[in-house]
């Protein structure tokens, strides 16, 4: 396999802003949220089990995804919500290595979230942690999506804390200036992670 870089932090800590830049410099990048939207798409076996299971009123008119009302079903049963995990979770899992093996760019991005939460870092020959303060996440992520501070924090305290997470990494972007600084320190990891690919036995 290529050698792999998985890409981490909390919400809205910049991990699309950085691998953006990965993507810009000609590597391919992996996002485990669009794997986890893909596997439910119209047509999909996931999307069948789901609709058998929960039935017809987690599906919209258009065929897709009723993420809410699904979100609502699960939210406090967690039996309904581990059953819907052993079926997404194996499928993501099985579409990113796909992915990660149809890869063709020097070395390829792995980004999600949840990478460590969810043992992806295993199929990772490094970490990168992108690392904020977690005022700046709430700031950047109430902008982004105009939703209310309170949520943020609820998503921001269920996600591990930044120590742990950067206690994990092999290396840490903080990214607490501006997108130009951001942008400037992934020019300096590629040039490594080009390296290092090179040295890597495929
Ligand atoms: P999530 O996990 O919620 O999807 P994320 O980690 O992918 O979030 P981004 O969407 O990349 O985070 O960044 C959050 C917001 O902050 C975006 O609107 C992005 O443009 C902005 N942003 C990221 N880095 C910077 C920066 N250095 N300066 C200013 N704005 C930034």
């Amino acid at each position: 396999m290529t050698y792999v870089v998985g890409v981490t932090g909390g919400i809205g800590s910049g991990k699309t802003a950085a691998t953006d830049e990965f993507q810009r410099l000609g590597i391919d990048v992996i996002d485990a949220d669009v794997v986890a939207r893909e596997v439910v798409e119209p047509g999909s076996v996931c999307l069948k089990e789901i609709q058998h299971h929960f039935g017809p009123e987690v599906i919209q008119s258009d065929g897709h995804l009723d993420r809410k009302a699904l979100r609502e079903k699960v939210f406090s049963n967690n039996d309904e919500k581990e059953w819907l995990n052993q079926l997404l979770h194996p499928e993501i899992r099985r579409q990113i290595l796909a992915q990660l093996n149809n890869a063709s760019s020097k070395y390829v991005i792995l980004s999600a979230p949840l990478l460590l939460e969810n043992g992806l870092d295993k199929y990772c020959d490094q970490v990168l942690v992108i690392d904020v303060p977690e005022s700046l996440q709430v700031e950047r992520t109430v902008t982004r999506d105009n939703t209310s501070e309170e949520q943020v924090a609820a998503i921001l305290n269920a996600q591990m804390t930044r120590e742990e997470r950067r206690r994990k990494a092999d290396d840490i972007i903080v990214n607490d200036t501006t997108l130009n600084a951001l942008h400037t320190q992934v020019q300096e990891l590629h040039k490594r992670y080009l390296e290092a690919a090179i040295a890597h036995p495929s």
